[in-house]
């Protein structure tokens, strides 16, 4: 309901209110596990990951069929990669409902001791460490590629559609993230190894070539950012919450 009525309503309401531009947040989700790597935004889809992933395909398609149907929009779908991380401020951060199902936020919350500790989904991949590899990305880099994308779709005509991967182009393991994040705390983040999570790819990294050299954007931002922001959003936030 969340992806795909709120999708087409959106779109409903661009036609009725006349307004053109349309950013759409994808995800690398799309690509499955791909044959190869680094994946490019012409990498065949394989089947989504999940049934989530499933309403990204679906979204895409449905936004490129609205515009080859004569609709008078003009859209761009940026394939996410991992978004991770805080606003250098410490002040705006990633606060899920209930237990986090993703990486980083589960981290931090362990960080702080709000959880016992964290659980690593296998260690049998076949990647160097054995735990799975994504691209993460900078909610802030992230963000500036939205706006770079506005800039860009205002000056092209209506129909207009295309694609962009927004990742950094380096995968980094599971285990990667817990060496970068213990950098910036005293005391050992307690983790353990357990079995992989149904669903979970692999490996995968993004390709960002064509994001740099035709919307003109190039992540600032590497991983220690990003776990050092997200570990200072977290504390912010618990020394700050009446919870
Ligand atoms: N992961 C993990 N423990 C967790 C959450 C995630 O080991 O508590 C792993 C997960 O198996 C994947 C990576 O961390 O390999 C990133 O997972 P996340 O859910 O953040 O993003 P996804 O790539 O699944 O969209």
């Amino acid at each position: 309901d969340n992806n795909l009525n709120s999708l087409m309503k959106i779109l409903e309401a661009m036609s009725e209110n006349n307004i053109q531009s349309l950013v759409f947040s994808s995800s690398c989700t799309v690509y499955g596990q791909p044959d190869s790597l680094p994946v490019y935004e012409s990498t065949p889809l394989k089947k989504a990951w999940s049934p989530y992933g499933n309403t990204k395909q679906i979204s895409e398609a449905i936004i490129q069929d609205y515009i080859s149907s004569g609709k008078s929009i003009k859209a761009i779908a940026l394939r996410y990669f991992n978004p991770v991380g805080a606003h250098n401020s410490g002040l705006i951060g990633e606060l899920p409902k209930g237990t986090p199902n993703n990486l980083m936020p589960y981290l931090t919350q362990t960080i702080v001791g709000l959880r016992e500790k964290l659980y690593v989904f296998g260690n049998d991949y076949d990647t160097p460490d054995g735990t799975a590899i994504r691209d993460y990305i900078h909610v802030s880099d992230l963000a500036n590629a939205h706006i770079d994308a506005l800039k860009f779709i205002d000056r092209h005509s209506m129909h207009y559609y295309d694609i962009f991967n927004i990742g950094t182009g380096i995968g980094y393991s599971v285990l990667d993230v817990i060496k970068s994040a213990q950098k910036y705390i005293d005391t050992k983040i307690n983790y353990e190894i357990v079995g992989r999570r149904l669903g979970d790819a692999e490996k995968i990294w993004a390709c960002p070539d064509k994001a740099n050299s035709v919307l003109n954007w190039y992540p600032k931002y590497k991983l220690d950012d990003m776990t050092q922001s997200a570990i200072r959003w977290e504390i912010n936030y618990r020394n700050h919450s009446v919870l």
